[in-house]
């Protein structure tokens, strides 16, 4: 596997790759690679001649004081583990590759960044959407793979590649969890031993309140009483517990059709999310 650090060599990359007629899929990742990055990587692979992975920690998508400086770092042990996905390239760049001096602009979507996690995270969207763009024109895949797990994310992406008109077809992949049920992460590394054993709980209550909704219960009571049993679990706080439509993501108050039910709650340290089709 190929590492590529700057988008000269990205590019001239892709010019040879194309020149023999191959297609390209891109993975976009901020590195810490588990499985679930693994399984975009695989994916990819069912989809397109050549992936490429990319590995960026992109601060403009972090709050001041969040945790940009503490993300984990781990690039050899990521460097094989995506090359055993079946990577072919990965995409490294420097900071100052991506953000050189005098970089002035930001991509901002409405409506589907809007409440969730960009209601908790302000600009993170705009952080997410502006260097997703810039590696999409920098690699010119013909397929992007995103995965569900940051659902409010690959709505944002799908909604940024139609109003910019990035020639890229822009694919899902569904969560990967652990045995226990929690959604791997990067950040389930911040969790102590005891708190490891709470987390799950997450994504038990998205279970039984989508089990609830589908009998027919009340939208509100069920959101309250799931908040209630994640602080009863040991959760410190619940940023949000929502139900809203898989797509345009406007908020449900009654479950009727295709719906995604979207959760982030803090434990420890640990800002853990999830989300699951209803
Ligand atoms: P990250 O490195 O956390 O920014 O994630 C990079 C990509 O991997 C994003 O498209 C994420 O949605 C995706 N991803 C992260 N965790 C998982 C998971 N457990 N299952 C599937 N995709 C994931």
């Amino acid at each position: 596997m190929e590492v590529l650090r700057t988008i000269d060599a990205l590019r001239a990359q892709r010019a040879d790759w194309t020149s023999r007629g191959e297609t390209v899929a891109l993975v976009p990742t901020m590195g810490a690679i588990h499985q679930g990055h693994m399984a975009l990587v695989e994916h990819a692979k069912t989809l397109s001649d050549r992936v490429i992975a990319t590995i960026f920690i992109n601060p403009t998508q972090f709050a001041p004081g969040g945790d940009f400086d503490a993300y984990p770092r781990t690039e050899d042990a990521d460097t094989k583990r995506l090359a055993s996905a079946g990577a072919d390239a990965l995409f490294a760049p420097e900071l100052s590759e991506i953000y050189p001096p005098g970089f002035a602009t930001n991509i901002s979507v409405s409506g589907v960044s809007d409440g969730l996690c960009g209601g908790h995270r302000p600009g993170h969207f705009d952080g997410v959407a502006t260097v997703v763009s810039k590696l999409l024109l920098q690699a010119t895949p013909d397929t992007a793979l995103f995965g569900e797990k940051d659902y409010q994310q690959l709505q944002v992406i799908r909604r940024v590649v139609t109003d910019l008109d990035i020639p890229v077809r822009i694919i899902g992949v569904p969560t990967v969890r652990e045995a226990d049920g929690l959604a791997m992460s990067s950040r389930n590394a911040y969790l102590t031993d005891e708190e490891r054993r709470i987390a799950p709980a997450l994504y038990q209550t998205l279970t039984k309140i989508a089990d609830d909704l589908k009998q027919g219960a009340a939208v509100e009571e069920l959101l309250e009483k799931g908040t209630r049993s994640l602080t009863e679990a040991g959760f410190r706080s619940v940023d949000y517990l929502e139900l809203r439509d898989a797509n345009s993501l406007a908020i449900l108050t009654k479950y009727t059709g295709p719906a995604r039910l979207l959760a982030a709650a803090w434990l420890g340290k640990a800002r853990l999310i999830d989300n699951i089709e209803v």
